[in-house]
């Protein structure tokens, strides 16, 4: 099998090695007839950092708060072996001053050395958006034992559907706000191949987005198994949406309680749901069917991302570590008037998005509710944190319901700092 440096070779372009070995990039020397020659990078080179650096005055995301014009001189000029720079991490952050419902991160890493490469402006972002997780001194725990969890099966009448998922990257090629099209390809063959051995209730097929019909692809999102398009500023400033949408697409089994997204924001998607409040039983498939899918990729020589410092390594800085998000759709129709109610869920670490995903309000008393975290906390914990606090959610409304007072719970700290 080849090792990870021949893959790594095999999928970049030839013209992006040959720049980060230095070919053709001598921008001091050049005559000013010669400027027009020069890449946009090469020019940037003519300035210095201060006069590059970013106006984040109006700007909320964790980059804007932590990348300081200190940091920014020293990593503006810093490439990784791939040939990315700290301008293409942080282009989203610097496009989107802020997020309606959610404070985003504002940055993304091209490939897994970015994080390496860029760790004076990746670190604190992580200590920032991960609860005092320090990627210096900490080690991220990987516990995939589903057996472990107690009390995951919820009351159906308030929970409608439960889902568990996490992203996985392949190693030795670009994330997406990077990658050429073959390299997007290549993550696509790769994984739909490896796929193709899942066997009993997990077995199914893959479905490319370009030969689906519009009508099936809006089938699939309307039932909520198939990612949106890609209408968000946060995945198109990110470069997420180029080729669009070439390599993109969905497998999943023949019951759609196990789906694995292709090249959206992340390598692959793997996620695992059904209706009702069966936690537990969502819970058991998605490490089952995880587990499988890293035994089938490994056996055709790839492996994913993962370091001790940072678990698997994903696209967003919000995903690293586990990349699980648990979480519920619930309903909770008196317990959200309720003006506690968001306390309630930043005590207990869990986020409220909308039914239809990160980038849409919650319609009516319906509300999608899940981990906040998902770094310095096993898979186990972070499912029984989520399966107990939804289940604190539902007492509190249970409580409203007979007119009984509920109380804030005290903040829930999953590590010391
Ligand atoms: P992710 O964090 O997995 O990318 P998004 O917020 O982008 O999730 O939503 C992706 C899709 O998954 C949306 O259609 C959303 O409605 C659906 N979804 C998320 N959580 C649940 C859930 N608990 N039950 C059913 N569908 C869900
Ligand atoms: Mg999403």
């Amino acid at each position: 099998m080849a090792s990870t440096f021949t893959k790594m070779l095999s999928g970049r372009n030839t013209a992006v090695l040959l720049a980060s070995l230095g070919v053709g990039t001598a921008a001091t020397g050049y005559m000013l007839s010669d400027n027009a020659a020069l890449s946009a990078r090469d020019r940037s080179k003519l300035y210095p950092p201060s006069a590059d650096f970013p106006d984040l005055r109006k700007h909320n995301n964790c980059m804007a708060s932590a990348l300081t014009p200190a940091i920014y001189a020293k990593l503006r000029d810093k490439k990784t072996p791939g040939n990315w720079t700290l301008d293409q991490c942080i282009q989203t952050g610097v496009d989107n001053p802020g997020h309606p419902f959610i404070k985003t991160v504002g940055m993304v890493a091209g490939d897994e050395e970015s994080y390496e490469v860029f760790a004076d402006i990746f670190d604190p972002i992580i200590l920032d958006r991960h609860n005092g997780y320090n990627p210096k001194t900490m080690k991220h725990p990987t516990d995939l034992d589903s057996s472990k969890l107690t009390n995951g099966v919820f009351d159906d009448r308030y929970v409608l559907s439960s889902r568990v998922r996490t992203g996985r990257s392949i190693r030795g090629l670009s994330l997406p706000p990077a990658c050429t099209r073959a390299e997007r390809r290549e993550v696509e063959r790769v994984v739909v191949t490896a796929l193709s051995g899942l066997k009993g209730d997990l077995a199914g097929r893959y479905y490319s987005l370009g030969d689906m019909t519009e009508a099936e692809q809006q089938r699939l999102i309307d039932d909520h198994f198939l990612f949106d398009k890609p209408v968000s500023p946060l995945l198109t400033c990110a470069g997420m949406a180029r080729d669009w949408p070439d390599a993109r697409g969905i497998w999943h089994n023949n019951t759609k309680t196990f789906l694995i997204w292709i090249n959206e924001e992340d390598h692959t998607r793997v996620i695992s749901m059904e209706k009702g409040g069966n936690m537990k039983r969502v819970f058991d498939r998605f490490c089952n069917g995880l587990k499988q899918v890293e035994h089938l990729i490994q056996e055709r020589g790839w492996e994913f991302m993962w370091n001790k410092r940072l678990g698997y390594i994903l696209t967003c800085p919000s995903n690293l570590g586990t990349g699980l998000r648990a979480g519920v759709h619930v309903k909770l129709p008196k317990l959200s008037k309720d003006p506690r109610f968001n306390k309630i869920l930043e005590n207990l670490r869990l986020q409220k998005r909308g039914t239809g995903g990160v980038d849409t309000a919650a319609v009516g008393d319906t509300f999608d509710i899940s981990n906040n975290d998902r770094l310095g906390i096993s898979e186990v914990e972070l499912v029984q944190a989520v399966v107990d606090g939804v289940n604190y959610l539902i007492e509190c409304e249970k409580r409203l319901e007979k007119g009984q007072d509920i109380k804030v719970p005290a903040p829930v700290s999953h590590f010391k700092k």
